[in-house]
């Protein structure tokens, strides 16, 4: 695919930092920039080599910026075609203004996540590992990181492609059948073809599906709630969860308390933690409002910690909070063991599984290494040191092989019905046609723009 204009955006985050990146790529990437470099000629220097320079305002030659100036060419780049790097020096607003120069000298400004599908279009690599770029940008624990990494080294692509061979081989054989009929049982023998590869193919499918349910929980985080009536210890557990100098770090003034979000690591999983905002607020809210609210977050939790407090007797609230938790994957602290005790295990049992029940002190800072061992183990058996996250799939992937999954099933059932194999075919033919969307083999262009449009800007 041949595109023609030459795009520039930041690619760096923008912020206070010491460097910051102006990329332009395209075909006339090199000239446009020569125009507002001063100090090197750009057209005379060998691809991927970098230069001290300094850049000037397009129209009236004033210095903005001292850069280096990187020069790649066409094709071992990114997005495989001519990419210049221009490293500024000088803060946020030399970043903006060396990116106006560019424009001015005839660049356009790139569209969210433009180079990835430049790099997409150029071939230099498939949806899958274009959609790992956004998530490199977004991965929250190293974990997620290395996932990504692996999948925009080809994983995912590698997977589907050699389950998309073996459909396509089995294809070929059943024509092969259907073309040389001297074979008495040709739809038989084709059925049990297709079958054999639907059946094969569908138990793959399945497992990335089963890998999935791990990624999500990295890529998203283990949606937590910590609840617990007023004063038992929340916030003191969200304080040593996040860090106590942490605090909250996305509330920004005039924003809506409870849509702040709040990410922590335990031992490398990572938990969503809910309406902290509302821990946070320790006004006396009432009792009841605190139940009320409680249901509330449980319902988008895929993870409770209840917190008690042992110095005090168990009240209504607390029993209330213990039977609504029931039925949910919950653990239970009981907390302040420092105090005297007043509630006591034995008191709990009619409540509580005792491997729910982790005795905590947040003053003294003991039983949470408990705590984070039971989540550890509770989402991921125990070995995710050793669990290979190979592949992250997101919601279109999912939603694809569900898909897949689905056409696989008609195959199979279709032959129990000993239906015609032409009739077979097409929904074989279907979920191979599926599991190519993944890896953009056969994908539309509308979902291609709005694919691309969730990439940040600069990417
Ligand atoms: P929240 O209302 O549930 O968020 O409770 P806080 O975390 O604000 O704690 C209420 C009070 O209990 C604070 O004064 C904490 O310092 C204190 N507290 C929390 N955990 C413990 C604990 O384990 N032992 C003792 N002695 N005090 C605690």
């Amino acid at each position: 695919m041949y595109i023609k204009d030459t795009i520039v955006a930041i690619s760096t985050a923008l912020g206070e930092g010491a460097i910051g990146i102006v990329r332009l790529s395209g075909e006339e990437a090199v000239q446009i920039a020569n125009k507002i470099i001063k100090g090197k000629n750009l057209e005379k220097v060998p691809s991927h080599t970098i230069h001290y320079a300094h850049v000037q305002d397009y129209h009236h030659h004033q210095i903005i910026d001292e850069v280096m100036v990187s020069v790649m060419l066409s094709p071992r780049t990114f997005t495989r075609e001519d990419v210049v790097e221009i490293n500024c020096h000088g803060g946020i607003i030399a970043v903006q203004q060396v990116l106006e120069a560019a424009m001015d000298a005839g660049a356009r400004l790139a569209e969210p996540g433009e180079f990835t599908k430049r790099a997409f279009l150029n071939g230099r690599i498939d949806l899958s590992q274009a959609e790992a770029v956004m998530d490199l940008i977004e991965a929250k624990t190293s974990k997620a990181m290395q996932a990504s990494v692996n999948q925009l080294q080809g994983s995912l692509s590698h997977k589907i492609s050699s389950l998309r061979q073996k459909m396509l081989d089995t294809l070929a054989q059943v024509e092969v059948t259907i073309d040389y009929p001297e074979y008495d049982d040709v739809e038989e023998l084709s059925s049990h073809q297709l079958l054999t590869t639907a059946q094969q193919v569908k138990a793959e499918i399945n497992d990335l599906l089963q890998q999935a349910q791990h990624g999500k929980l990295f890529r998203e985080g283990i949606n937590t709630a910590i609840i617990g009536r007023p004063n038992v210890g929340k916030s003191s557990l969200l304080n040593v969860l996040t860090g106590y100098d942490k605090a909250i770090v996305t509330d920004i003034a005039g924003t809506t308390r409870d849509t702040v979000e709040e990410f922590v690591n335990v031992r490398g999983v990572p938990l969503h933690l809910i309406d902290t905002a509302g821990i946070r607020q320790t006004d006396e809210i009432v009792e009841q409002i605190g139940v009320t609210k409680s249901r509330e977050v449980m319902k988008k939790a895929d993870l409770i910690i209840l917190i008690l407090n042992q110095s005090e007797p168990l009240n209504e609230t607390d029993i209330e909070l213990l039977t609504l938790t029931e039925d949910k994957n919950r653990i239970i602290l009981l907390n302040k063991q420092d105090l005297e005790p007043v509630v006591t295990q034995a008191q709990l049992e009619q409540y509580v599984d005792k491997t729910d029940l982790i005795l905590t002190s947040m003053t003294e800072e003991s039983g949470l290494d408990e705590l984070e061992q039971q989540i550890y183990h509770r989402f991921f058996s125990g070995n995710i040191q050793t669990q290979d996250v190979t592949y992250l799939l997101n919601s279109r992937h999912v939603q694809l092989l569900k898909q897949a999954i689905q056409s696989l099933d008609e195959v199979i059932q279709g032959i129990e019905l000993s239906l015609p194999v032409d009739l077979i075919q097409i929904d074989f033919t279907r979920a191979w046609d599926l599991l190519g969307e993944i890896t953009g083999e056969s994908v539309q262009d509308e979902l291609l723009n709005k694919l691309f449009s969730q990439f940040c800007l600069g990417k």
